[in-house]
């Protein structure tokens, strides 16, 4: 089944063409940085920043790969173990499509692992070229030959296995639901996709910004499925609109990749003022067409003259670098944007590109504060954070050193709007509708290991956000990839 892929060492590199350079050279052409709009453009529109390479950048910056002896640390570094190496040869031999399918071999959405995977931590933080130089550009070349082939021939065409007459129900079409569904749906499942949000695609969608990855990409991939026969029944929340034992039951097996959807609180003084947002609300009431919200969100949120966004993770970069957008957009251009972060750049947790692209957008950063209270004006409207001064102290659990208030340090700065970025958990409501399921931490989903995704509810399945906590696209596929191999062989088990 599914063998338009190429399987494992079809590619070899030792049985294909390395024509034009040996490791030598390959290892002195320079890096080619892909391009991106200008940071004063780009503050004026929530489009892509990078522009992806075009057929002959992407070619000289494939042959950048020295191809190193097995195993590639690249390969080991991805938690897909997508085969880089073989991907990179192809792409420099200018076959984009078959570059693609090596990459559509283990991963769901090269298109948007490409595009927003931590690549310095993973496959091109283990790339060994990044010894001596930058390393291969290896996320953008895979989202250059993903959308080649999307654009010039669309998503390749599957063999799929002969109906097996079992149903499955997915909840939640987020990177974990999808690509569950696509897998099962290969196996010849009947797969039934139960979507909160109006339109498929969870965080891809509905949090992660446009200027980071082009959401038509996961409108095209859903649409794809349903030409195969998935279905995606949205405005529908499992445990609201229909119950968790009613898909137990009318189902042959169920998977729930319903991530960790809840935005943590300050838990301060004057957190309900008006002006005072969270995340998500912040981020997709900025950044989708108000069309694909539900009513009660279809409003752009505020800005002000002095926007403030609590948190240093990836999400708080997306926070300021919308708000940044906002504000040029409507030509407010004296005002300012500020992240304040607890601790200090160093122990930011996300990416370092991310914050690279806020200042060169404008956003300021204030590091080692954190707000106290929130004061507001006789509306009832956020105007001021009460701030404490933080040092740092010895390591915490996460290996950080931890932050300390500083006694007697309080101060207050100007906000007329505040974006709490502080860590997202999940969504109680549906575990509890099943008190037989067994939970772990913070009440998400227990399984047998990530590598079945099986709860202790025999053909109920779990993977993503949902099981590990708020963490990556890549992590959520690969485990979804996981469970629906296990999914599968539960399906096909007589009993
Ligand atoms: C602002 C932001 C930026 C991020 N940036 C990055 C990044 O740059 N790179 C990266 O790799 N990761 C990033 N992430 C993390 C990444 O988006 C998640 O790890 C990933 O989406 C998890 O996939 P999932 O399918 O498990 O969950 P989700 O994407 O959260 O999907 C879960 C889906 O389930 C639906 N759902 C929930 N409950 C129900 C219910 N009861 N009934 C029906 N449907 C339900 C939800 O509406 C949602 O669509 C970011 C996250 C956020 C919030």
């Amino acid at each position: 089944m599914n063998d338009i892929f190429p399987k494992r060492g079809d590619h070899d590199p030792a049985n294909l063409d390395l024509k034009d350079f040996d490791r030598y050279e390959r290892a002195h052409i320079p890096p080619g940085p892909p391009p991106k709009q200008d940071p004063r453009e780009r503050v004026l529109n929530f489009n892509e920043v990078f522009l992806g390479y075009d057929e002959e950048q992407a070619i000289v910056e494939a042959a950048r790969c020295i191809h190193c002896p097995s195993p590639e640390p690249c390969i080991l570094g991805c938690p897909l173990h997508n085969d880089i190496p073989t991907a990179l040869l192809l792409i420099e031999q200018r076959r984009f499509s078959e570059a693609a399918n090596v990459f559509r071999a283990t991963s769901n959405m090269p298109e948007v692992c490409g595009r927003i995977c931590p690549q310095e931590i993973l496959c091109e933080g283990s790339c060994t070229v990044a010894g001596y130089d930058r390393a291969v550009n290896i996320g953008k070349l895979e989202a250059f030959c993903a959308d080649w082939q999307r654009r010039n021939e669309g998503f390749p065409d599957y063999r799929i296995a002969p109906p097996s007459g079992k149903r499955v129900a997915i909840v939640g079409s987020g990177p974990a639901g999808m690509s569950a569904a696509e897998e099962l749906m290969r196996d010849g499942h009947e797969c039934v996709v139960y979507e909160e949000w109006p339109k498929p695609g969870g965080l891809n969608v509905y949090g992660i910004p446009g200027f980071k990855l082009y959401k038509q990409i996961i409108a095209e991939k859903a649409a794809w499925l349903e030409r195969y026969g998935v279905r995606f029944v949205c405005n529908t929340r499992v445990g609201k609109d229909i119950a968790m034992q009613t898909l137990l039951d009318e189902y042959d097996a169920v998977f729930l990749g319903i991530g960790a959807p809840i935005g943590n609180k300050a838990r301060l003084p004057g957190e309900e003022l008006k002006g005072i947002y969270q995340a998500t609300e912040f981020l997709v009431r900025a950044n989708l067409p108000l069309e694909d919200l539900p009513a009660r969100l279809r409003a752009r949120p505020e800005i002000g003259k002095h926007m403030a966004v609590i948190g240093g993770g990836d999400t708080s970069m997306d926070c300021v670098r919308s708000s940044i957008r906002l504000l040029r957009q409507a030509g407010m251009c004296d005002a300012v944007v500020t992240d304040y972060y607890r601790r200090t750049e160093n122990e930011m947790p996300g990416r370092y590109e991310e914050r690279m692209h806020a200042k060169q957008e404008g956003v300021q950063f204030e590091f080692l504060v954190a707000p106290v209270a929130f004061h507001g004006d006789a509306e009832g409207h956020v105007r001021e954070i009460e701030m404490q001064r933080m040092e740092l102290g010895a390591p915490d659990e996460s290996g950080r050193r931890s932050p300390k208030p500083v006694e007697g340090s309080n101060f207050c700065v100007p906000a007329d709007v505040v974006v709490l970025a502080l860590g997202y958990s999940p969504d109680p409501e549906l575990g509890n509708s099943l008190p037989d399921l067994k939970k772990g931490w913070k009440g998400l989903f227990a399984v047998e290991t990530e590598f079945t995704g099986a709860t202790n509810i025999p053909g109920l399945y779990a993977a993503g956000d949902d099981v590990r906590g708020a963490d990556l696209v890549v992590t959520a596929v690969a485990a979804a990839r996981h469970a629906a191999r296990a999914m599968d062989g539960y399906l096909r088990t007589e009993r």
